[in-house]
């Protein structure tokens, strides 16, 4: 296997917050960036040297993209498979249209790990409101259901008390195809960021504690302050499915550990991911320069947190109220960073995160909520910990993650 050598360029499938990030980490290491997304003010336009502005779906401009590149990267699910599997006659496309398919199906990517015999939780996949009120009787309890393509961030979600409340639940989430899951009782969040380069070596991440609000990501740490054993659990489940699904670049797996203890994969994202914003500081190697490295079968750096960091996400609201967030405040707390993504602010959208780093990975939560604590002027609701839930019932067409 040639590696692609510092100088090449990448072209990034999608160029929302994430595409900025590893454009931004591309850029470090001496690369050129091409970026493909819909809208042509994307996060990433501001650090890549062109913007091929259009949707994901356009199999030919995942085409135009490949000409214009030396190796594809999707940031997002949501491209054409099909897209990606022509460029990949042109040029490497990691991770490839193989993975994406399975994992931008909710339904399809359940069953591929129940199927390989990895845990999850009970589920039925249903495309009928008959099919779907079956579904949410032969569940224990309450339930969420979930679109199988294209929700994000609790978006596409609806919960589900009790079957007399199925019809509702289904109208709220448009009658489409979906998954519906077993609400099921949390001890916490876990995830495990996975990396593997295309001739054959891995290198695994410590784990993030994540904290959800409404079904959003409100704040992360890493390392996960759990159990040495539960770690090794955590990461030698998320190094199998990465190692099964032959992954060349990187995986991240979503993890619930249940109150009784059990431990399940909740959902896997083939690209970084915003639990793992907090390695730009933590590691030598953060998970944007990893990615870069992984698709172009670089050595891999070095993933030990060498001090624990926590993140809280950057919600829009905090830019709409009638007085400029106050982020000298925030940034006088000490080890913080402040890392925003040059998006137009709307209620409920990722803006941007804080990370601090602390002594502990419990000093690091306590820093990053202060200086969260002094943007916001008050202690942080619910509310401004997740997203607000204005935007839940559908997908914001302008975002992307
Ligand atoms: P998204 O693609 O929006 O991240 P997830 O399936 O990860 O969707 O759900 C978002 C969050 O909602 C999870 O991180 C968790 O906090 C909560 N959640 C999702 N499914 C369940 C479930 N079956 N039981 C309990 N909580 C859940
Ligand atoms: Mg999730």
């Amino acid at each position: 296997m040639t590696p692609i050598l510092p100088g090449a360029t990448i072209g990034l499938l999608g160029g929302g917050q994430l595409g900025r990030m590893t454009a931004l980490a591309a850029r470090v290491l001496g690369y050129g960036v091409r970026a493909l997304d819909p809208d042509p003010f994307c996060a990433a336009r501001a650090v890549s040297d062109e913007v091929l502005t259009a949707p994901f779906d356009d199999e030919d401009a995942v085409i135009r993209l490949a000409r214009g590149a030396d190796v594809l990267m999707p940031e997002i699910e949501q491209i054409s498979t099909r897209g990606m599997a022509r460029a990949a006659e042109i040029v490497p496309v990691r991770p490839g249209a193989a993975v994406l398919e399975i994992v931008q199906d909710r339904a399809r990517q359940k069953e591929w790990l129940r199927g390989h015999g990895f845990p999850v939780g009970p589920y039925e996949t249903v495309s009928t409101p008959d099919e779907f009120v079956r579904a949410v009787r032969a569940l224990t309890g309450a339930s969420i259901a979930k679109v199988a393509a294209g929700g994000y961030d609790g978006r596409g979600q609806a919960s589900v008390l009790d079957p007399l409340h199925a019809e509702e639940a289904w109208r709220a989430i448009g009658g489409r195809r979906c998954v519906v899951e077993q609400r099921l009782s949390l001890a916490m969040e876990l995830s495990v960021c996975v990396a593997r380069r295309p001739s054959g070596a891995h290198a695994v991440y410590p784990v993030s504690l994540n904290q959800h609000e409404q079904q959003v990501l409100a704040w992360a740490v890493l390392p996960a302050p759990i159990s040495p054993e539960l770690a090794r659990q955590a990461r030698a489940l998320a190094v199998d499915i990465a190692l099964t699904l032959q992954v060349e670049g990187l995986l991240v797996v979503e993890l619930f550990v249940t109150s009784d203890g059990g431990l399940l994969v909740n959902e896997l994202a083939p690209r970084p991911h915003n639990t793992f914003h907090s390695t730009e500081l933590a590691c030598a190697t953060s998970q944007f320069e990893q990615a870069v490295r992984a698709i172009c079968d670089l050595p891999l750096g070095d993933t030990t947190a060498a001090r624990p960091a926590a993140i809280v996400n950057l919600f829009g609201d905090l830019w709409l109220s009638d007085r400029a967030p106050p982020f000298d405040e925030a940034l006088a707390v000490r080890g913080t960073r402040l890392h925003l993504y040059g998006k137009r602010a709307r209620p409920g959208r990722k803006m941007g995160h804080l990370v601090a780093v602390g002594e502990t990975p419990d000093a690091a939560v306590a820093a990053v909520h202060e200086a969260h604590r002094r943007l916001l002027g008050h202690e942080p609701s619910a509310e401004e910990l997740g997203a607000t839930a204005r935007l839940r019932a559908g997908n914001d067409p302008e975002d992307n993650e």
